[in-house]
C-alpha cells in the first residue's frame, strides 16, 4: 500500500491523505486549509480557485485514474471544506451525525457547492471500498460524531486518528478505545494540533461546566457567553450550568435550529430554561426566508423581557445581539464569558474594550493533549508514526523516537 500525504504535514487543517493499492485509490478527508477560510467566503462560487489549492489527478475531471471513495472523519471545514468540488461520481463515506451537520451548513450557505453522493457509515461497522476494508471508530472531539479510521489491505493496516481528544464529554469512548485497540498497526497518521503550544485552558469539558456554574452563580446582571453552536459538548455544558444555577439560556435562532436538527440527548430549544431571542442577523434572515423561523416561536423571548429579568439571563454572544444591547445603552453591569478558542477574540476585542468589559476565558480545546497522543501510540503500537494536522511535526520525534517519519506534503511512503 502506498500512502500519499497531499496536505497537512506541517499545518493545522486542510488534511488530505491518499491510500493506493493495486490500482485502487481512496482519499481520507479533503479539507480546506484554515488560512483559506477567508478566501473561501469570498470565492465560494469560483470552483477553479479551489482546484488550484490541491490539484490531484482523478479527483475533478474525467481522468483515467479514479478514486473509489472518500472517507470523511468529521464535519469541520478543515476536513470537508473542498468536498463540494470533486467529481460527483466519487462516493463520500460519512456517518449520520456528520451528514446532518453538512446539511445544516448547506442550509445556511447555499452559495457553496454541496457534498454529493454521500454514503452512510457507522462507527464499529466495517465496510469495503475498492481493495480496502475500512473500520470507523467513534472518537471524542469538539465535532459531533467524529470518526477515526482503520484501513486494511493486503495484510497491511493504517490507522488515521482524524481529530481527537480524551477530555471531552465522550472521554469514556476514548477510554474504551484504549482498552480494546485494533493493535498493532503498520502506520499511524496522527494529529498533533497542541504540539508546540502551551496547554492552556481547563483540563476537561467537565471542568468547563463546573467553572461556568461557579461564574453564573455569582452573576447578578446580564451575562453574555461566546461559544460555537456546533460544539455540542459545549452547548450541553452551558445549558447544564444554567440549569443548575437557575439561569435562563437565551440562544439565537441558528443555535435553536442546530439543536432541533441534531436532536437525540442534546438540550432542545423547547427545554425548560432555554429561550430564543429573534434578534437581527443573517442566519435568522435565512430561516425567515425558508419559512422556518416561525417553528421556534413558542420559545421566543423579547428584548424587553430579557431586560426585565436581566440578572437571570445568560445570552449567546453574536455580532448583532451584542450591538443591539450596547446600542440601547443596556451594557452597564454586563459581563462576557468567552468559551471558545481564544484566537477568535481578536475580532471583537475592540468592541468589548470600548465598553470597559474584560472577558473571562473558560475553555477546553478540541484536540488531544500530549498525554492522549501518548496513550493512542501506546495502544496502537504503530510501526511508524506520521504527523498530520500540526504546525510542529518535529516535536513528534522528541515524544516518540525513531518510529516517527515526517512525510512532507506531496510525498509518498510505501507501507
Ligand atoms: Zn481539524
Ligand atoms: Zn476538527
Amino acid at each position: 500500500m502506498i500512502l500519499y500525504l497531499h496536505r497537512g504535514s506541517h499545518q493545522v487543517g486542510g488534511s488530505c491523505i491518499e491510500l493506493e493499492t493495486s490500482g485502487s485509490r481512496i482519499l481520507l478527508d479533503y479539507g480546506l486549509p484554515l488560512e483559506e477560510f477567508v478566501l473561501n467566503n469570498h470565492l465560494s462560487s469560483k470552483q477553479e480557485a479551489h482546484r488550484d489549492l490541491l490539484p490531484i489527478l482523478g479527483l475533478y475531471n474525467n481522468e483515467s485514474s479514479q478514486f473509489e471513495g472518500i472517507l470523511l472523519s468529521h464535519a469541520h471545514p478543515d476536513h470537508h471544506g473542498l468536498l463540494g468540488y470533486v467529481r460527483p461520481e466519487i462516493p463520500v463515506y460519512a456517518n449520520r451525525e456528520t451528514q446532518e451537520l453538512l446539511s445544516i451548513s448547506e442550509y445556511f450557505r447555499p452559495e457553496a457547492p454541496p457534498v454529493r453522493n454521500l454514503r452512510t457509515i457507522a462507527a464499529g461497522e466495517p465496510f469495503t471500498v475498492g481493495a480496502f476494508r475500512v473500520t470507523p471508530y467513534l472518537m471524542d472531539h469538539s465535532a459531533y460524531g467524529t470518526l477515526a479510521f482503520l484501513v486494511e489491505t493486503e495484510g497491511k493496516r493504517v490507522f488515521y486518528s482524524g481529530d481527537f481528544r480524551g477530555h471531552g464529554r465522550k472521554c469514556t469512548v476514548f477510554q474504551r478505545f484504549l482498552a480494546d485497540p485494533p493493535a498493532p498497526v503498520d502506520a499511524l497518521v496522527m494529529e498533533g494540533t497542541v504540539l508546540g503550544r502551551a496547554e492552556t485552558g481547563l483540563p476537561s469539558e467537565a471542568a468547563v461546566q463546573n467553572e461556568l456554574e461557579r461564574i453564573f452563580r455569582e452573576r447578578r446582571d446580564l451575562t453574555f457567553i461566546a461559544f460555537s453552536s456546533q460544539n455540542t459538548d459545549r452547548v450541553e455544558s452551558v445549558f447544564n450550568a444554567c440549569l443548575r444555577t437557575g439561569k435562563t439560556l437565551v440562544i439565537d435562532p441558528y443555535t435553536a435550529f442546530i439543536l432541533n436538527r441534531l436532536g437525540g440527548e442534546l438540550p432542545r430549544y423547547f427545554s425548560k430554561g432555554i429561550k430564543i431571542y429573534f434578534g437581527p442577523g443573517s442566519h435568522a434572515d435565512r430561516m425567515a426566508e425558508r419559512h422556518d423561523l416561525w417553528r421556534f416561536k413558542d420559545a421566543k423571548i423579547s428584548f424587553q423581557d430579557i431586560l426585565q429579568k436581566r440578572c437571570e439571563m445568560v445570552i449567546k454572544n453574536t455580532f448583532a445581539v451584542r450591538r443591539k444591547f450596547a446600542g440601547a445603552g443596556e451594557f452597564g453591569g454586563a459581563a462576557l464569558v468567552y468559551s471558545q478558542w481564544w484566537g477568535y477574540f481578536d475580532n471583537e476585542r475592540e468592541f468589548w474594550a470600548a465598553h470597559g468589559i474584560e472577558p473571562v476565558h473558560v475553555h477546553a480545546g478540541g484536540h488531544a493533549r500530549v498525554a492522549h497522543l501518548q496513550a493512542l501510540v501506546q495502544a496502537l503500537q504503530p510501526g511508524r508514526i506520521i504527523p498530520i494536522h500540526t504546525r510542529h511535526p518535529e516535536a513528534y520525534a522528541e515524544l516518540f523516537g525513531p518510529s516517527v517519519h515526517c512525510l512532507p506534503d506531496g510525498q509518498e511512503m510505501k507501507i
